[in-house]
């Protein structure tokens, strides 16, 4: 038996991030950057026009006003995606669309409501602009050769148009972990089935598919297996390409034997029982050479382990510096009972105020309960030596849970 901060310290050394991948930019939605993404072009790749309007000489519009406008004469016309060959000379100017190259001669645009027709085509400019006035420059964003993208960088969708807007339609990212999910236990049927005495549905299985796909990996193989050494041995075999195991269920005192006995078997177990509540029978090991959860079978339970042990696992495995679990503080609406002991974590919702932020604990505290997780978001975490936390308390809360803190 072990504290958490141990557990996650053995779990945090036990895994490292996976290789890289090219892949499309779209597939690299969450993931991390692996190798440095150099501009190889300018942003923007030309002067161009930050607004609708006029391409002029700034000095043709000195003084200007209503009464006394300068009018410039018309040159041609430059749409986005085009360029003018010709030059704005003194006395002219060009119609200029936003995003449009600016023409050469040209210093500044007038934007189209500080102008008015005039005469013969021409244009009457009625505020003096100042060079530079509406240009964005060539490089202004980034210039070519400087790095736009460094590795460790997670990928979101700015950082995606980033790349697209340098020409890149793939790029090198930590491939996401690939999870094998074993649910086991014989009073497990499948949702959809018809329910014999003495039968629950499998909802685990729902629960870790949810919850892995969340955390931004992908799922290898998903299968239920009964309370059966030679069934989970056989499942475990079958999980050896993945690159990280998650069985639920078989791990509680009375049941431990059939799925230590397959791990032992097939490798090695790094720790089982971890002081915390709910979730203390987890274990965790290496078998066939991959990280392997033993997580416990009560479906809360089942979701506190995974939040503690296995999306630290996951984030360290997808290239992620900060792995831990994120921790806020709130203040508490309502009295949290509590008997020293282990440390407890209970399903809350956490919101932010004016005031900073507040979390609500569900009344239902049963591993077995879960309605008790619904619209939860976060965990109040109750101290091991704590005989209860009081309402208007400013308690810590690993904040957000359920999803990839960095989604
Ligand atoms: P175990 O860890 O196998 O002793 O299971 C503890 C409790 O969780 C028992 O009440 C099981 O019926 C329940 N349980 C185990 N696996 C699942 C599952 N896949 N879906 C729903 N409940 C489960
Ligand atoms: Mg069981």
């Amino acid at each position: 038996v072990l504290t958490i901060d141990e557990a996650q310290r053995i779990v945090l050394e036990s895994v490292a991030a996976l290789p890289a991948e090219v892949m499309p930019l779209l597939e690299a939605l969450g993931c991390t950057l692996a190798e440095p993404v150099v501009a190889q072009v300018s942003l923007p790749p030309f002067d161009n026009s930050a607004m609708d309007g006029y391409a002029v000489i700034a000095e043709d519009t000195r003084g200007a006003s209503r009464e006394k406008p300068a009018t410039l004469r018309m040159i041609g016309d430059v749409p986005a995606g085009t360029a003018l060959s010709r030059t704005v000379e003194r006395g002219t100017a060009a119609r200029i669309m936003t995003g449009a190259p600016v023409p050469r001669g040209a210093d500044a645009v007038v934007i189209v409501e500080h102008t008015r027709p005039g005469g013969a085509g021409g244009v009457e400019v009625l505020v003096p602009a100042m060079p530079g006035d509406n240009i964005r420059p060539m490089g202004g964003d980034i210039q070519s050769g400087q790095v736009a993208l460094s590795p460790g960088q997670r990928l979101g969708p700015g950082e995606l148009s980033l790349a697209a807007a340098l020409g890149h339609t793939d790029i090198s990212a930590v491939r996401r972990p690939r999870a094998a999910i074993v649910t086991t236990g014989s009073e497990l049927v499948e949702p959809g089935r018809e329910l014999p005495p003495g039968a629950i549905y499998n909802s685990n299985q729902a629960l870790l598919q949810a919850r892995v796909v969340s955390a931004g990996a992908s799922i290898a193989e998903s299968m239920h297996v009964p309370d059966d050494e030679a069934a989970v041995e056989e499942a475990l075999r079958r999980c050896a390409s993945a690159d990280i195991i998650l069985t639920t269920g078989g791990v509680s005192v009375g049941e431990y034997d059939f799925v230590k006995n397959a791990l032992q078997r097939l490798g090695e177990i790094k720790f089982w029982r971890v002081l915390i509540k709910p979730g203390k029978p987890v274990a965790f090991g290496i078998v066939l050479g991959r990280p392997l959860f033993a997580i416990p079978g009560n479906p809360v339970s089942a979701l506190v382990t995974f939040e503690l042990l296995v999306a630290p696992a996951l984030r360290k495995m997808s290239g992620r510096e900060d792995c831990a679990p994120r921790t806020i503080h709130a203040t508490l609406l309502a009295d949290l009972a509590h008997e020293p002991g282990r440390r407890e974590y209970c399903q809350a919702v956490t919101r932010a105020t004016e005031d900073g932020y507040v979390v609500e604990a569900s009344a239902k505290r049963g591993s077995a309960m879960l309605t008790s997780t619904v619209g939860a978001n976060s965990l109040v975490v109750i101290p091991e030596t704590s005989e209860g936390l009081r309402a208007g308390e400013e308690v810590t809360v690993i904040y957000p849970v359920y999803r990839d803190p960095w989604a």
